[in-house]
């Protein structure tokens, strides 16, 4: 595996730490926890997609784009860290928002990622109703700026192609080195998944180097069987854009899809109890949407005994926090 193949910017601040969970470890009384903070990439908060975005953005350049174009939910950690990105490379960004949960008021239309959406100076397009089809919004899009001479380079939705994939091919090689820096044995990673890229990054980079780790993803929307498969079909893509031999082994591509809750954006009880407990034991912020239903599932089956109490297991935050601004009512209506 060569990574240095690829065009790649540095957009972050790499390696982020892997850390012990001391206090919720002795909390939940065994496996010992340990984090992997992709929430401290750096770029306007931090977040899983700086990463794909170094791959992202460097493919623009190559291809000498002149404006970034995107697309995500309202409260898109994906489309802040892409405007983010681009601004630092003097490019602007276009992007689409979905409703794709509606009825959340006034804080979760306009503060958090909003906020910082428009702080940072990208340009909403458009913000389409639930269920609107957001890559024909974009390529439309895309077609009238290049009727207008325009050069303009589209992002998938949470970047999640082969291309976005190999920053998660590099947080395997990453999480790996550190490990055993620290002496560290890792017997199981967990973290949430979404648009694929992360898990299909960190699978693929994970078999590549036959470290024989599971990684389990919590899905945030998806059920088990349609995002397996759609994280497998990315993972393929990854390994041949790596020109590997063989293929992704597809029993290493396992899902659980029991946190999701009334779905996608739509915080749990479990989610706001893994939020408190993080923030309180930890001093860590995780978010509503991904990494707080993530970290609820993984505290759910440690509580079922899923996980031996000898166990290494590694959370990777995948950040987030920033849309924790556009739910305060949730807490609120908790405390009731
Ligand atoms: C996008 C996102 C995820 C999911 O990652 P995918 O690569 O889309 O599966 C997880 N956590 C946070 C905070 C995200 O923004």
């Amino acid at each position: 595996m060569h990574l240095a193949r690829f065009p790649r910017l540095s957009l972050g601040h790499f390696p982020t730490p892997l850390e012990p969970l001391p206090a919720l470890s002795a909390y939940l009384g065994g496996p010992t926890l340990y984090i992997k903070r992709d929430d401290a990439t750096g770029l306007a908060t931090g977040g899983n997609k700086t990463r794909k975005l170094e791959f992202l953005l460097a493919e623009a350049v190559a291809q000498h784009a002149d404006i970034i174009l995107t697309q995500g939910a309202t409260q898109s950690n994906h489309v802040r860290q892409t405007i983010a990105g681009a601004a630092r490379l003097g490019l602007q960004t276009h992007y689409f928002l979905e409703r794709r949960v509606d009825d959340f008021g006034e804080e979760y239309q306009r503060s958090g990622n909003v906020l910082l959406d428009d702080l940072l100076g990208g340009e909403r397009v458009d913000h389409l109703p639930a269920g609107a089809d957001m890559p024909l919004a974009m390529e439309a899009h895309a077609e009238q700026l290049r009727a207008q001479g325009r050069r303009p380079y589209v992002i998938p939705g949470g970047g999640s192609n082969a291309t976005g994939a190999l920053g998660y091919v590099a947080a395997a090689e990453e999480l790996l080195y550190q490990s055993s820096q620290q002496r560290l044995r890792i017997d199981h990673i967990v973290h949430a998944t979404g648009s694929t890229g992360t898990q299909a990054g960190l699978v693929a980079g994970l078999a590549a180097t036959h470290s024989g780790i599971p990684v389990l993803g919590i899905s945030v929307r998806a059920p088990r069987e349609k995002q397996e498969e759609n994280v497998w079909l990315l993972a393929q893509r990854v390994w041949q854009k790596l020109a590997l031999k063989g293929e992704v082994p597809r029993e290493a591509v396992r899902v659980n899809s029991d946190y999701v809750g009334q779905g996608y954006g739509i915080p749990t009880a479990a989610t706001l109890e893994a939020l408190q407990l993080l923030a309180r034991l930890e001093g860590i912020l995780l978010d509503p949407v991904y990494s707080g239903k993530a970290m609820a599932g993984l505290i759910d089956l440690i509580r079922k005994g899923e996980f031996g109490k000898q166990d290494n297991v590694l959370f990777v935050h995948t950040g987030g926090a920033a849309g924790l601004f556009g739910y305060r009512q949730w807490f609120e209506r908790q405390a009731e």
